[in-house]
Formats: structure tokens, C-alpha cells, sequence
């Protein structure tokens, strides 16, 4: 038994930052995307921005979140060199939001905050940089109830969090860019003292570094020693924890609200207009995948991963057998996303294109193997499935000549699974298919090649 919390830090997809004009993106060059607001300078003024605030109540409500209609900012402070102020701007005793629930995990709260900036240790030799780009970056922060047990249920949680803030379009929730940053707590028991674990890089990691805490943990108690309250570091190239600090108290942050900033108020009006702008959640979204088509749920699990994603399904189930709508996206779409690293919207072949590819496949005009090679060609040229199909001349072959010239081939390259098709295996046949239709490329037409094949070898 094990007692996990998770605080995960999720940068929203605004233009630009929270508290001034500045862009939001990393920038093209260290501290290019800086002003008086996010340096800190003495006498600049905070501006909230509304579109974060749109965004992180839109995160609230799809985490099933009460979003309230005051919140307030707070001053969190801290002496880091990366925090120019000395203090993050936070939300501490008044949150944006508080009281979901989550895939059975219920959230005590989310918050909006400011990011800081980067330190760069790779730069100057014995030196380390600043760069501000990111300070005043907005994030929300969320905060789970120790509802977790186990890592590999955590890992879970996470995945299932990233895909529904990616559904609602808040984040890109990349944790190689950090976009998506987690932090857990992790104690043996709930009066236990817990440690906190920090620099968690990707999912994986999470799982690991919290398997190798609670072991750490338990060794202690099962020598008689009391585990201390502290920060830990994951060190992902060694797989092991490292202490960084004792955890902080509450007291140390000094948390006063921020002066120069008013409430921020939420109207029921905002509320309702933002919840009714919700998109159809993938938990939901794969609940009625899975009652309209038949198909394994991990099919549904993969066809609904992204939102892009099961939009194209749906597209094409519409107008071809889901079972084969699925197989191709699960395949051959999702290998050409693998392949150049990018999303379903950028795949060239539309949902209308890939429906008349397994039309034709379906009405004999090309092979199932000979689509392939068409879908790849459709993707390069961007051109339509009868285009394609012309163009590589893959149209099913169905010339008596030609066929019989592949069947005297294949008997010929596969006498001893000939002689075992004439000594009563009937069976066998199928392989033979197999090989025949490899050697005709997936071009010949297989019920007349059956047909030759078998005759020839029955003569
Ligand atoms: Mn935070």
C-alpha cells in the first residue's frame, strides 16, 4: 500500500504570457521575449490575460471542476535566480478552481500561475545563464488527492489526463518541451511522512521514480529508521534519487496577495458558455466508439488517442465496414504519422481518399497487399486512390497469360509444397496463394489464380 499525489504543471496555448504582451514561445534567441512586467523591473504593472483564464477554465470544467466565480492572485515568495521578482505570481487561498473528479482520482484544486524562467548549466564554461523567455509563461497547476496507489496506476492517470487536455485543446502537454512538467508525493501510509520527487521527464520516468522511492521508503521503515521530509531529484541516466533539499513549510512562502492585481472574475455566464464550447471528452468519445462499432477496445483505445484521430475514423466508418476503416488507420496511417513524426490532420491522404482505397480493395480492383504500395503514393503525391493505382499500374491483373506465367513460377519455385498440394494436402494451397501473389506483386487477381493454380497442379 502506497499513498500518491500528483501536482501536474500544464503551460496553456496562449499567444502571449500571462501577465504582459510578450510571446509565449520559447523565443529565437535567450531573453528576446522579455519587458519590464516579466524582468521584474520596479514600477511595471501586471495585465491579466483573459485567454489564459478562458483556457484554464475550459481545463477545469473538463476535469470536472467547480470553477469560481472569485479567485485571487498571491505572491509566492522564493529567492531562486530564475524568479526575477523574488516572488511567483500564484493563486493560493482563493484557486481558479477546486473539487473534481478524474478518471476515479479526485482533484482538490487548479490554479493558474506564472512560470519562471530557465537556468542554461551548457552555455558558458563554469558559468551558468538566465533566460527569461519562459518567465511569465501562464500554467495551470493541478493538484490531485492522494487517490493513487500504485505507480503503474499513476502512469495511467497521467496518460488519460494528457489526452483529455489535448482533446480540449488547452496545451500540447509535451513533456520533452515541457509543456507538461509532474511532480508527485509519495508516502507508505496516509499519516506517513512523504517525500516529494521532482524533475519527472516523461511518463516512464514518473512510474520508475516512484517505485524506486517507495522501495527507498520502505527500506528505511523495515531498518527502524523514519523516512524525512524531503525534495528529491530523479536522475533518469543513473535511475536513482537523489536528495535536493528539505521540502519547504508552508510558512517559508510568506503567501500575501498580490496588490497589484484585482479578483479575477468568472461570470455563471462565462461558465456556462465556455462548458457548452466543451468538445465530446475521449472518455466518452471511446464509450460510444465502442457501443456503435464492434471493435476490441484497444482499437479503441489507439483510434481515440487523439482527438484528429477519431475524427478521420469516424469519417471513414461512415462510408466503409469500421473494421476495415480501423485496421488502416491503426496501420498504415499511423505508420506514415510514425514515420514523419507528425499528427493525423497532416497526413495527404484524406478520409475521403482512404475510403476509396478500401473500395477498391473491397471490389477486387486492387489486392489488399497491392494497396499498400497505392496508400503510400497517395501519401507522396498527394493524389486520390484511382490516380494512384494507375499510376503504379497495381490494378489486379487478370490477363490468362500473365496469370498462368506467376502460377508456373510459383510451382516451380515451391516443388516440394507442390508435391505435398498433389499428395492430398489441400491445404497447402494457401501458402501457395501466398507465394504466387507475392510474386505477381499483389497484382493477380486471386479467385483466377486459384483457379489456375489448382488446375495446374491437379493436370
Ligand atoms: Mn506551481
Amino acid at each position: 500500500m502506497s499513498v500518491i499525489g500528483l501536482e501536474i504543471h500544464v503551460q496553456l496555448s496562449t499567444r502571449t504570457k500571462l501577465f504582459c504582451a510578450d510571446a509565449a514561445e520559447a523565443g529565437p534567441e535567450p531573453n528576446s521575449n522579455v519587458c519590464p512586467v516579466c524582468l521584474g523591473l520596479p514600477g511595471a504593472l501586471p495585465v491579466l490575460n483573459a485567454a489564459a483564464v478562458e483556457l484554464a477554465v475550459r481545463a477545469a470544467l473538463g476535469l470536472g471542476c467547480t470553477v469560481h466565480e472569485r479567485s485571487a492572485f498571491d505572491r509566492k515568495t522564493y529567492f531562486y535566480p530564475d524568479l526575477p521578482k523574488g516572488y511567483q505570481i500564484t493563486q493560493s487561498a482563493l484557486p481558479l478552481a477546486t473539487g473534481g473528479v478524474f478518471e476515479g482520482v479526485r482533484i482538490a484544486r487548479l490554479h493558474l500561475e506564472e512560470d519562471a524562467g530557465r537556468l542554461l548549466h551548457d552555455r558558458f564554461e563554469a558559468l551558468t545563464a538566465i533566460d527569461l523567455n519562459r518567465a511569465g509563461v501562464p500554467l495551470i497547476e493541478i493538484v490531485t488527492e492522494p487517490d493513487l496507489t500504485e505507480p503503474p496506476t499513476a502512469r495511467q492517470f497521467l496518460v488519460r489526463l494528457r489526452r483529455t487536455l489535448r482533446y480540449l485543446d488547452v496545451s500540447e502537454c509535451d513533456m520533452e518541451n515541457g509543456t507538461l512538467r509532474v511532480d508527485a508525493n509519495v508516502s507508505l501510509a496516509p499519516d506517513a511522512p512523504r517525500t516529494e520527487l521532482k524533475n519527472l521527464n516523461s511518463f516512464a520516468h514518473v512510474e520508475r521514480a516512484l517505485a524506486a522511492e517507495l522501495e527507498r521508503q520502505r527500506a528505511i521503515a523495515s531498518s527502524g529508521g523514519r523516512v524525512a521530509a524531503e525534495t528529491l531529484t530523479w536522475d533518469a541516466e543513473t535511475g536513482s534519487l537523489r536528495v535536493l533539499r528539505r521540502k519547504e513549510s508552508r510558512e517559508e512562502y510568506r503567501y500575501l496577495r498580490d496588490p497589484d492585481l484585482p479578483p479575477v472574475h468568472v461570470s455563471s455566464n462565462d461558465v456556462a458558455r465556455i462548458r457548452a464550447g466543451l468538445p465530446e471528452l475521449p472518455a466518452a468519445r471511446a464509450a460510444r466508439l465502442a457501443a456503435a462499432y464492434d471493435l476490441p477496445g484497444y482499437d479503441i483505445e489507439v483510434l481515440t488517442a487523439e482527438r484528429a484521430l477519431a475524427d478521420y475514423f469516424e469519417a471513414v466508418a461512415a462510408r466503409v465496414p469500421a473494421k476495415a476503416a480501423g485496421d488502416w488507420i491503426r496501420t498504415e496511417v499511423l505508420r506514415w504519422c510514425n514515420l514523419h513524426g507528425s499528427g493525423v490532420d497532416s497526413v495527404p491522404v484524406s478520409a475521403r481518399d482512404l475510403v476509396d482505397l478500401i473500395d477498391r480493395v473491397a471490389r477486387g480492383v486492387v489486392s489488399r497487399t497491392a494497396a499498400r504500395t497505392v496508400f503510400e503514393r497517395m501519401a507522396d503525391l498527394g493524389i486520390g486512390a484511382d490516380a494512384a493505382i494507375a499510376e503504379l499500374d497495381a490494378g489486379q491483373v487478370s490477363d490468362e497469360a500473365q496469370l498462368r506465367d506467376w502460377v508456373e513460377r510459383t510451382v516451380a519455385e515451391n516443388a516440394a509444397e507442390a508435391d505435398r498440394y498433389r499428395r492430398g494436402d489441400g491445404k497447402v494451397i494457401r501458402y501457395l496463394m501466398g507465394r504466387l501473389m507475392k510474386i505477381s506483386g499483389g497484382r493477380a487477381d486471386p479467385r483466377a489464380a486459384q483457379a489456375l493454380l489448382r488446375a495446374r497442379l491437379e493436370a
